[in-house]
């Protein structure tokens, strides 16, 4: 299980729990796809992608 490990104005680790997140606008569908699998923060909301490594689905970057 993942955890944020987004830190805080004093350098704390929010370590908040992440949970997936279906309410993405359409910035991040064209970025993603339809079926991204976003996580989101339930302490501080930040956004978070499960693998930033992973090939895109769009197909528009097919090189
Ligand atoms: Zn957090």
């Amino acid at each position: 299980m993942r955890a944020c490990n987004e830190k805080d104005a004093k350098g704390k680790i929010c370590a908040g729990h992440l949970k997936r997140w279906y309410f993405f606008g359409e910035e991040i569908k064209r970025l993603f796809g339809e079926e991204a699998e976003i996580y989101r923060c339930e302490n501080c909301k930040t956004l978070y992608l499960p693998n930033p490594d992973e090939t895109p689905r769009s197909g528009t970057l097919a090189y």
